[in-house]
Parts: structure tokens; sequence; C-alpha cells
């Protein structure tokens, strides 16, 4: 298989492969490759006024820390102008130093450090939410790029809560680290620089050692901490993934009855939730503990070494309170910084396993020069292709066929025998592993693959549609089509009357996965929106579902309507459809073992001619099953049990 190009934003993480399930790891490694990985979307080049922005904020930030620290100050000469004690206010005149003039510049001096605060945060809000949008963006855009094979692999609720809780992480980094974790580090410094200054290396020392501590014991406390958090993340994901899952299965748990089995193990997710939760709690409730611990120690030794300096008359009682309200004031974001490392932790944790998903290598890959697809005539060429889902298990092993253009061959055979493997390798869903597969001579694995997907339209076995309207689903085709184009898209699918007697029209809601709509009805949405894109060449991957004759007649003459003219791939479950292909393969354990027109392959009388029989003995059931219900439903015969050979040749087919 060729090897893909890694992406180019995070050339280390790009070894994982498409397959494999990233690893969340909480090494600094991994953190600063994180951050580094967030640092263009922080600083955007393409956006001079987000760059802008970040340097008001910055310079906001100052300017309300350096206020921050003044406001004691002013808290000081207050409590001294009240005592009579003018010692260092000498350079104010004296109408400015009366206690209630200073007590409201107090006043006045924290209301305008709060106005800068939030002038920083308003202005860096703007960066934070671009950066959760684009990221978000290129996380939603990857996730369509990656490989079938990793989708089937990643469940759906899982994937979508790792990017919700990944752009949660890059507002929390934002928030914390920006607007908390700099700001209190200045702030730190700005007050270790006035106790250096005005009370002697004693008092830096006792903060800054209290500062340490407390830092040191968060980080430990809180890195403690991670494991448990992640495995609440896991518990939660996995309670999330079941639910979805189940709900998904809506239908299938209603028809087993297993409703009380689905919210047992659901609740089962939720127990380990529970108790990993609680663990949260109860390890958070010591951490807040001990950082208390810590700091009370340390405020408490600057103030006894303040209060007996004003026994012994050396400072003021100003001097006291000041300490006192410098310390209380540090301790606020000291308190939160506590919750600000973990949340920055949980935040990188969150953001590492988007990046992670960003990161993970594209199984199919475009080559660098990748041309698009030029096509001709539409002429499909199988080369020996062989191609394993998994290691050691071959599903196709060398097939070699030819549609020529404008023509139809169809692909019949056992169930599990690669007839849906060949038409996902057309595709391009996968590479092959050896071989090749070209149209019009250009190898697949060649071309632009929005190139290839463009040129081949498909009727799938199993039509999912999306949750919107009608209209917006035969859309769906070629987005730009008009009304008109769609109307007539419908009456060319035969499904234009059934749309036009429903209430709403083409504006009927469709359901989720397109419930609200029969299976005949859905397959007719999908031709119509075949139908409207146009491809040269098509593939028809058959309904194995028995649709009544009427719905499969109406449907037959609408495929045939599609495929005329063009060169078309059917994947055949029932034999009756295929009867007038140009040539006919029979597929068995990923082998060619027969070939040729319908005729031909009844005279060989091989795998197929026993597959025609089989058929035949089961609608000929079907026929005596119908013909009873009818007589049934007039009253005249009693009901009898289904036929069993259906049954069996359903399950053989
Ligand atoms: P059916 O008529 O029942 O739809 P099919 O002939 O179309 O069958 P495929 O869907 O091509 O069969 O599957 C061929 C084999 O490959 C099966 O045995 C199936 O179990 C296996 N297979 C299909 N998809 C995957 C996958 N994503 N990973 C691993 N094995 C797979």
């Amino acid at each position: 298989m060729r090897r893909p190009r890694p992406l180019d934003h995070d050339p280390e993480s790009a070894a994982l492969s498409d397959t494999q399930q990233p690893a969340v790891s909480g090494d600094s490694g991994a953190t600063f490759r994180t951050l580094r990985n967030l640092w263009p979307y922080m600083w955007p080049a393409e956006r001079p006024d987000l760059r802008a922005r970040v340097l008001w904020a910055s310079f906001y930030l100052v300017l309300a820390k350096l206020l921050t620290v003044g406001v004691p100050y002013f808290y000081k000469w207050a409590t001294d102008a009240l005592d009579g004690d003018r010692q260092g206010l000498e350079w104010l005149p004296l109408v400015l130093a009366g206690a209630i003039t200073l007590v409201v510049a107090y006043n006045v001096a924290r209301v305008v450090s709060v106005g800068f605060n939030q002038l920083r945060d308003a202005l860096f809000a703007r960066v934070g939410q671009y950066a959760v949008r684009r990221l978000a963006y290129q996380t939603f855009v990857q996730m369509h790029a990656l490989s079938l094979r990793f989708h089937l692999e990643r469940r759906t609720g899982g994937l979508s809560r790792i990017i919700e809780r990944g752009t949660k992480g890059i507002e929390t980094i934002v928030r914390f680290t920006i607007l908390n974790s700099v700001p209190t580090l200045l702030e730190f410094l700005l007050t270790a620089i006035i106790f250096g200054v005005t009370y002697g290396t004693y008092y830096v020392l006792v903060v800054a050692l209290t500062v340490v501590a407390y830092s040191w014991f968060t980080v430990k406390a809180s890195d403690w901490r991670i494991g448990i958090r992640r495995e609440m993340n896991d518990s939660d994901t996995e309670a999330n993934t079941k639910a979805i899952d189940s709900l998904l299965n809506f239908e299938t748990v209603k028809y087993f009855g297993n409703e009380l089995m689905e919210a047992d193990r659901f609740d089962r997710s939720m127990a380990r939730y529970e108790s990993a939760a609680t663990k949260t709690w109860t390890s958070l409730g010591w951490l807040n503990f001990g950082q208390g611990v810590i700091f009370a120690l340390g405020m408490g030794a600057a103030m006894v070494m303040s209060a007996r300096e004003v026994q012994a008359g050396t400072q003021t009682l100003g001097d006291f309170v000041f300490i006192n309200a410098l310390l209380m004031q540090l301790s606020i974001p000291l308190n939160f910084i506590g919750f600000v490392y973990r949340e920055i932790r949980q935040g990188l944790t969150d953001m590492e396993e988007m990046f992670n998903l960003l990161s993970v290598r594209r199984e199919v890959q475009d080559d660098a020069d990748a041309p698009p697809l030029a096509v001709a005539t539409g002429a499909i060429r199988f080369e020996d292709v062989r191609f394993s889902y998994d290691e050691g298990r071959e599903i196709l092993k060398g097939i070699s066929f030819e549609v020529p253009p404008g023509r139809s061959v169809a692909i019949v055979g056992p169930s599990g025998a690669g007839k849906s493997t060949i038409s996902r390798l057309l595709f391009r869903f996968y590479d092959v592993s050896a071989g090749r597969i070209t149209i019009d001579g250009q190898d697949i694995a060649h071309v632009r693959q929005d190139s290839l997907r463009a040129a081949i339209g498909i009727v799938p076995q199993d039509t999912v549609l999306f949750n919107d309207t009608i209209a917006y689903n035969i859309r769906y085709g070629r987005v730009d089509a008009t009304d008109a184009e769609v109307r007539r898209a419908a009456e060319l699918a035969q499904i234009h009357h059934f749309i036009e007697s429903l209430p709403e029209g083409y504006d009927t809601m469709v359901g989720e996965r397109g419930l609200k709509l029969s299976g005949g009805e859905k397959q007719r949405v999908a031709i119509a929106r075949t139908i409207l894109k146009a491809p040269p060449i098509l593939v028809l991957d058959e309904a194995t579902s028995a649709l009544d004759t009427h719905t499969e007649q109406d449907i037959q003459s609408a495929l045939s309507l599609v495929s005329q003219e063009r060169t078309t791939l059917t994947i055949a479950h029932r034999l009756s459809t295929i009867v007038d292909a140009d040539e006919i393969i029979v597929l068995r354990s990923g082998q060619i073992v027969e070939r040729g027109t319908h005729r031909a392959l009844l005279a060989q009388g091989g795998l197929y001619a026993e597959m025609w029989t089989m058929q035949r003995e089961a609608s000929e059931a079907e026929e005596t099953l119908r013909r009873a219900r009818e007589a049934d439903a007039l009253g005249v015969v009693e009901r009898r049990a289904p036929a069993d050979p259906l049954e069996r040749t359903r399950q053989e087919l």
C-alpha cells in the first residue's frame, strides 16, 4: 500500500497512522507540542487585526497589574492618616493626604484596575474565539478526510466529544494562561520588588518561600489528580458513546425488547463515571485544604514579623495593614492558580487529543501533484486487484475485469464474496494491496480523489438520508440544481407523485437517517440525486431487502433510465434484475469463478445456474405466499406459515 504524506503542522505525531488510536500522554514534550500547535492560532499571521488586539490586551494587562499592586498603598496611607501618622506622606499636599480622600482614592484605584482587566478580557475574547472556530473547522474537515476504515473503528459519539472538549480546552488555555497565569506572575514579581525595597530581604524570602511551596504543592497534587480526571473523562466518553449508539439503534432495541438491558449497560458506564467523579471532588478538597495551610503559614510569618516591628516602632500601623493587604491580594490569584493549573493541564490534555486527531495521517491521500481524472468514455478496468481489510485475511484475490464505455457489468455472488468491496475500491475508500484499477487508462490511485468521486454516481444498498427535507436530500446530488431540476430528477426516479401526495411535498422532513421514508422511497430519493449528479460512471449497489414487485419495477425502470449510455457496474443480489447485463461476473470468496452473459452462464450449469434456480424457487415461494395472503384477506384460505425456502435462499445469497 502507498504510504501517504504526513500533515505539515506536526511531523512528529503525524507518524501515527489513520487506524491507530492516538494516545494521550501528559509528558512535558506533549504539552510543549500542544502549545506549539496552538501558537499559530493565537498569533495568526493572516489576521493583523487580531495581532493588534493581542498587543493592546497585553498593554492593559500590565497597566491593570501596576494599579493592583498600587492599591494597598492608599490603604496604608489612609490607615496612617487615621492614626495621625504622616510619616512617609510628606510629599502629599495636606488636602490630599486626608484620610477620607485617601479612602476614596483607594476605591477609585480598585475600580480603574478592574476596568483595565475587563478591557483586556474583551480585547482578547475575539482572538480566543477565532482560534476555537479555526481549530473546530479544521478538525471537522479532517474528520471527513480520514478513511472509512478510521470511521468504522472509531465511534462517532466519541469523536464529537473529543472535538467538543478540545475546543473548550482552547478557551481554557486562553482564559487561564494568558488572562490569568501571566498576570499573576507579574503581580508576584511586583509584590516581591515592593517588599524587597520597602521592608527588606526577609519579607521577600517569606513571600518567595510561600509562593514556591504553594506552587510546588499545587503542581504535585494536580498531577496526581489528572489521572483521576482522565478516568472521569474516559468513563464520560464511554457513557456518551453507549447512549448515542443505543439511540441510533432505537428500532433494533425495540424489536428485541432490550430497553432494560440498554439502560443497564448505560448505567454501568455511568457508575464508573460516578465513582471517578466522586474521587475528583474529594481529591479537590484535599488540594484546597493543603493550599490553605501553606498560605496561612506564610502570611502568619510575615504578619508576626511586621507586628513585632510595629511594637518596636520601626514600622507604622499602616505598614502592618499594607503587608496584610498586599498578601491578601496576592492570595486571590494564587488561590485561583491551583484551579488554573488544573484547568490548563486538563485543557492541554483535551487539546492534545484534538491535535492528535488532526495529525492522524490520512490513509488514502492524493499524490502531491495528482492530476484530476479526465473522463473520456468512462471505461473501468480492474487489473489483478488484491485487497484485504485486515492483514491475514484477503478479501479480493486477483480480480480482473473490464466495463467497456457505456456498457453494464453485473457482479453477483454469495454474501461476503467481496462484491461491495469492489465498489468501495472503485471509489477509493481504500487503496488496493496489489494490482490496479483504471478509468480510461488512468490509475485511480494517482488522480485526485475529488475528481474521481465526481465522476462516479452510486445508488447504495442502504440509503441513509440527512435529517432535512426531501428536496434537500435530492439536491445533495448537485447543490446548485434549481427547483425545476430537482423536480425533474424526482420524476425520472419515479418518486415525484409520491412526494406530491405528501402534505408538505418536497419540504417534508425525512427524519433521522431518513427513517420516515420506506426503503423503496429512500432508494428512489438516492436515484433522483444520482440523476441530478449525472455522472459518466454509475455503481448500483442493489437493495438486498425484498421490495414488493410493484416498487421493484418502479425502481428498475428508474435505474435503467439512469444507466442508459453510462458505464454501469451493478452489484446484484437479485439475479432477475441483471439478465440484460452485457457481462455477469460471478464472485466467490474473492475470486471470479464464472463470467459471461446470462444465457451463457445458465448453459454452463455452474454456480450462477444454481443461484438462478434457487432464486426462482424463492420467488415462486414468495408468489405462493402472496397468493395465500390475498386469499386469506378474502377469508377463503387459512393463513399459512411463511415458506421456508425463501428465507433459506435469502441467507445463502
Ligand atoms: P453482501 O452481499 O452480503 O453485501 P458482499 O459480497 O458485498 O456481501 P463485502 O461487503 O464486499 O461482501 O465483504 C466481503 C468480506 O469482507 C466480508 O467477509 C466482510 O466480513 C469483510 N469486510 C467488509 N468490510 C470490512 C471491514 N471494514 N473490515 C474488515 N472486514 C470487512
